[in-house]
């Protein structure tokens, strides 16, 4: 671990986290993506780690100036999505170490019911896959001009029909979802899945949390036109306005998907930084609107669903930075 410190330090990087849901143990499975949860435990033995051998900064500050100057590397933490337990469970544990942290929010999520299309399409699918409708679902999907690409065998069938929604205008997608819930009978989601404005503004008030701009619904920015993709920043960047005083600068990618096309436009709206979900570090040369991140979750944390550890932390930071450097 010490190498690893003196390596990231000698190279004038610094680290920028992702996560999305912190939940205890017990909460776990009701997360429709395991991809996405770290567990409480973990969170807090992760803050431990970076407390010991890591400076945790503002992510502004990072992008500013990502070299160390006390030997230890800067890292920056980030939520994406505006899950409802970034206020619950990680923001009591990020004030107790006082830690800073960038939350980017889908604000047309925020203070509604609503869920991300990405999980509406997994409820859509477990749903047939429970009543044996999944030949029908398959048919379905086809008939709408969708999985038309050749690499079908290469993925899992679930993930190879989310990856190919995607695809689809964010608009057109959710009409859809909400076609084939009702064919479906898809039950309605009851329980609030992302912050409201309430829990935005308690946590901006202590200072360690900031909100950063994931668009309004969670588009898929290079699946959009021109004018759609103006306007999910546009309307993100008027809701933060509003509720919070502050316009956002940096936006994260949903699904970390952007092209050049998507970067000009982001330019031209005021943008200065984006990130993505590449692993690897930033340095003073990094591309600031294609900035690398690394992903932190219980899948890739530990292998299984042992008590996490510090070292564990270690060794995932030690696989992704050779992972990004070698590939650098
Ligand atoms: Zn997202």
């Amino acid at each position: 671990m010490v190498g690893l410190v003196r390596r990231i330090v000698a190279s004038h990087s610094g680290l920028v986290l992702t996560l999305h849901r912190v939940l205890p143990p017990e909460e776990r499975n009701l997360c429709y993506d395991p991809h996405l949860v770290l567990s409480e435990p973990a969170f807090v033995s992760l803050l431990q780690l970076l407390q010991r051998d890591y400076q945790v900064v503002y992510l502004e500050e990072l992008l500013n100036n990502p070299r160390s100057f006390d030997g230890r590397p800067k890292v920056a933490i980030t939520f994406d999505d505006g899950w409802e337990d970034n206020y619950r469970i990680a923001f009591p544990h990020l004030l107790a170490y006082q830690m800073p942290a960038t939350i980017f929010a889908c604000t047309g999520l925020l203070n509604t019911s609503g869920v991300l299309p990405e999980e509406r399409f997994a409820r859509l699918w477990n749903q047939c896959a429970s009543r044996s409708k999944l030949d029908e679902l398959l048919a379905d999907l086809n008939h709408w001009g969708l999985g038309r690409r050749k690499n079908l065998h290469l993925l899992p069938l679930k993930r190879y029909w989310s990856q190919e929604l995607k695809r689809m205008p964010l608009t057109a997608r959710l009409l859809l979802l909400d076609h084939f819930e009702q064919r479906y009978e898809v039950p309605p989601v009851t329980s609030r899945r992302f912050l409201t404005w309430d829990d935005v503004r308690i946590m901006r008030q202590t200072g360690l949390i900031r909100i950063g701009c994931h668009t309004s619904r969670h588009a898929t920015l290079t699946s959009e036109t021109d004018r759609d993709i103006r306007r999910e920043l546009e309307d993100c960047r008027s809701s933060l306005l509003k509720h919070t005083g502050v316009v956002p600068e940096i936006l994260a990618y949903p699904n970390g998907m952007h092209n050049q096309r998507v970067v000009d436009l982001l330019r031209s709206t005021g943008f200065r930084a984006a990130l993505t979900t590449q692993p690897g570090l930033i340095g003073r040369h990094s591309n600031p609107f294609a900035l690398p991140r690394i992903a932190v979750d219980d899948t890739t944390v530990t292998a299984d669903d042992a008590q996490f550890s510090s070292s564990q932390t270690s060794v995932y930071f030690l696989s992704s930075w050779l992972r990004s450097t070698a590939t650098s």
